[in-house]
């Protein structure tokens, strides 16, 4: 595959759809589902959230981290675990943290006094959120030509915040899928199948597969995202998130309002939804009033730019 087989517009989908979701998902972090639905029946666009202190189109950490992921990768030329890492501590520093995970903020201290980024990551059951899964979309892209490093790029990345297999196996899923779409050859029908070899046995595994039977049975977003999961934990944002594409694989606008109508972490799963429809559908297909609306866009774009001349 040469360079003019990939639409560039697929890189710039990729980020600016994960800021998007993050953004759309933003004043509802932390509601249920069905207190979104009582209160507003339908998800609405950009809301302000002034118990944030944040203004509708402004997105959360995630999108902060995906941001410092991508600019390591594109100042490094390549994915760099130690740069990745003072990256993420030069955020921690900004004191601009918008929702930092519990994991990730001890992990990041640790780093700061001086612990090696292998060494960092938050260890045992408590450390299985998904702050991979909601980050990884850069190295995808970069290292979405050769998949035996980006096994490993995800690891190595992942780890300096979070030592836990199931969050690493969710970051590797979701590189999988966002890989795939920045190629052009992601395959709806096949996409979970291929998902679950990539990462190997795992929870997130054998919820992906739950996601299939749900996709397979027609069940409605609501009752699959429900009964998914849709909290911080990587199990369930990985299978929500992957059930919320495939139920509408073309469809943007769609996915990631169902992720956003699920609750929870609202913004975690939408973004994570969103780098892989965006990646998928391209840029074009994101609705022009979110594209407008969105919280730095144009550096977000040049950013996917880096990436996009640095992938190939
Ligand atoms: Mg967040």
């Amino acid at each position: 595959m040469i360079e003019s087989d990939v639409p560039r517009s697929r890189f710039q989908g990729s980020l600016v759809g994960l800021a998007i979701g993050d953004a759309l998902g933003m004043p509802f972090e932390g509601l249920r589902a069905s207190t979104i639905r009582e209160k507003l029946g339908r998800v609405p666009d950009f809301l302000d959230a002034p118990w944030r202190m944040l203004k509708a189109g402004q997105w959360t950490d995630d999108t902060k981290m995906m941001i410092y992921q991508a600019r390591s990768i594109i100042e490094s030329g390549g994915v760099d675990a130690h740069d990745t890492a003072r990256k993420f501590v030069e955020w921690l520093q900004s004191n601009d943290w918008r929702g930092i995970g519990r994991a990730t903020y001890a992990s990041l201290k640790r780093l700061q006094a001086g612990t090696d980024p292998d060494e960092s990551g938050e260890e045992g059951e408590m450390a299985a959120g998904n702050g991979v899964a909601m980050r990884i979309a850069p190295v995808a892209l970069v290292g979405c030509m050769s998949l035996d490093k980006l096994r490993e790029d995800v690891r190595s990345v992942g780890l300096i915040t979070h030592n836990n297999s199931e969050a690493i196996a969710g970051g590797r899923a979701v590189a999988f899928a966002v890989a795939g779409g920045a190629r052009g050859d992601l395959e709806p029908a096949s996409l979970i199948s291929e998902a679950i070899e990539f990462i190997g046995p795992s929870l997130v595994a054998e919820r992906l597969a739950q996601a299939s039977r749900f996709l397979d049975s027609g069940m409605e977003a609501g009752e699959a995202t429900a009964r998914l999961g849709t909290g911080g934990y990587v199990v369930e944002t990985v299978a929500s998130a992957f059930f919320c594409f495939l139920n509408t694989p073309g469809d943007f606008e769609a996915s990631v309002s169902q992720a956003v109508a699920g609750g929870l972490d609202a913004d975690t799963t939408a973004a994570v939804v969103g780098a892989i429809s965006g990646a998928y559908n391209g840029l074009d297909a994101i609705p022009e009033r979110w594209r407008r609306q969105v919280e730095n866009y144009g550096g977000i774009i040049k950013l996917a730019d880096g990436i996009f001349e640095l992938a190939f």
